[in-house]
């Protein structure tokens, strides 16, 4: 089928280049003209694991293109995906204006009977209002459908997420929408669920606030255990093997960020909140996490009577491991409260440093490995669990001042730091140094 997929972002393009892979043409299009031309060139604008290769062998198999042209972009589409961003507004509420945009594009532009589909994450209500803005403007005489089809990749593993993920959610009214939006799909060989347009909205926040519910919880947990000398990671294990509860999403830390938690919890409030329900719960998680993300800062602050003048040793600085994402990182709360008390902040990062440098202080330094971030630091603090930071040689420590390492994410074992001689504190587990 040909297939127009609005906002190239990290949803938007892994969805284009995934559908191109299953054998649709594809056309992508995005308002910025320097991320159009690199991918013109072949050039992915992101970093996700396995994107690169997989634009490139679509461009070339001729059935994945690029334009900043809706009208162009539009031509000849059965199916015109949203997936521009719904950011967060200043009252917690997600900001419609880019998808509001894109519905008055769309009717001004398609010439053809399309079926609109909704990737981005929006409020209950929104696709219904989607529909009436491209009636109200419709410039050609064609018939319109719409489908809400919530995404729920990850980040790091967005390409794997997307020919193995748990399910695809199709909300609509249509039910010959919902079945060419099916069929769209099938190459993807992911079970898909068909509901309702409002269920289908409400499945992608659930899903979230209750993800970011179990992490708050288990970081809840943690703080526990500090506190009694258990440790965490046992205690989850031994939660885990429950099936009720689950393995996954229990691993203590310094909390969630990213593009999707933080904004999609505050949303939910608000939409509870815009029907009188007070989501109790979902604003203790959220409280939770703010907590959370300073309890490096805590510990740091446990061990000097002050910072000024220290040197500090950065590891990790993208919201989590395999992607170059910097939005709402926990990077940007702890660099920036090192840097006011007067610390000189030495960060490292395999991928995310260039987005980094746009959103970080400008005191930051910048280093090109572990081991230089590391040498001659008072403190090293660890916020993203990379693979190469979670596999460095421990000696490495041993080039500091003093070896003083605070992991946020527990990717060290407490015996080997032992063995090294590294004062070691981590997330909910017994430090006996
Ligand atoms: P993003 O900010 O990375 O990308 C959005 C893109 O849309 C940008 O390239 C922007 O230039 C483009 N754009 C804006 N207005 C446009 C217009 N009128 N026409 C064409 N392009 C336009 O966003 P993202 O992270 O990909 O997220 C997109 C949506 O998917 C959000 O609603 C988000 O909540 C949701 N989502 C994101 C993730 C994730 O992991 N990032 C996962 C699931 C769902």
């Amino acid at each position: 089928m040909n297939i127009s997929v609005v906002g190239t972002g990290y949803v938007g393009l892994v969805t284009g280049v995934c559908l191109s892979e299953i054998g649709h043409r594809v056309t992508c299009i995005d308002i910025d003209e320097a991320k159009v031309e690199k991918m013109n060139n072949g050039i992915s604008p992101i970093y996700e694991p396995g994107l690169s290769e997989l634009m490139t062998k679509n461009i070339e198999k001729d059935r994945l293109f690029f334009t900043t042209d809706h009208a162009n972009g539009f031509y000849n589409a059965d199916a015109v995906y949203i997936a521009v961003g719904t950011p967060e507004k200043e009252d917690g509420s997600a900001d419609m204006k880019f998808v509001k945009q894109v519905a008055i594009d769309i009717a001004i532009d398609v010439s053809k009977d399309t079926v609109v589909v909704t990737k981005s994450t929006v409020p209950v209500g929104t696709n219904d209002k989607i529909k009436e803005v491209i009636q109200a403007n419709l410039v050609n005489n064609v018939r319109i459908d719409v489908v809400s089809n919530p995404e729920f990749l990850k980040e790091g593993s967005a390409i794997e997420d997307s020919f193995n993920g748990d399910r695809i959610v199709l909300g609509s009214d249509s039910e010959y929408a919902a079945n060419l939006i099916e069929e769209v799909n099938k190459g993807f060989g992911v079970p898909i669920y068909k509901t309702d347009i409002r269920s289908a909205e409400m499945i992608k926040y659930a899903s979230n606030a209750f993800l970011a519910t179990k992490i708050s919880f288990i970081n809840e947990i943690a703080n526990i255990c500090d506190r009694v000398n258990a440790n965490v990671e046992d205690v989850a294990k031994g939660m885990g093997m429950d099936k009720r509860i689950g393995d996954k999403f229990l691993k203590a830390g310094i909390g969630y960020g990213g593009s999707c938690f933080p904004k999609d919890t505050k949303a939910l409030i608000q939409i509870a909140g815009n029907v009188e329900y007070d989501f109790e719960l979902l604003k203790g998680v959220v409280k939770v996490n703010q907590k959370q993300q300073a309890l490096l800062l805590d510990k740091l602050n446990e061990r000097f009577d002050s910072l000024e003048g220290k040197r500090i040793a950065v590891l990790g600085l993208a919201f989590k491991p395999n992607t170059d994402d910097m939005r709402e990182a926990a990077s940007i709360v702890i660099t920036n409260n090192l840097i006011e008390q007067g610390a000189e902040v030495f960060g490292y990062d395999p991928i995310a440093t260039d987005n980094a440098k746009t959103l970080l202080s400008d005191k930051m330094v910048y280093e090109g490995s572990v081991e230089a971030a590391v040498e001659g630091s008072d403190a090293t603090l660890i916020i993203t669990e990379w693979d190469e930071i979670k596999h460095v040689n421990l000696e490495v420590f041993r080039s500091m001042k003093y070896p003083l390492v605070i992991d946020g994410r527990n990717c060290f074992s407490l015996d080997k730091m032992k063995e090294v001689g590294i004062e070691y504190h981590s997330v909910g587990r017994p430090t006996d140094m």
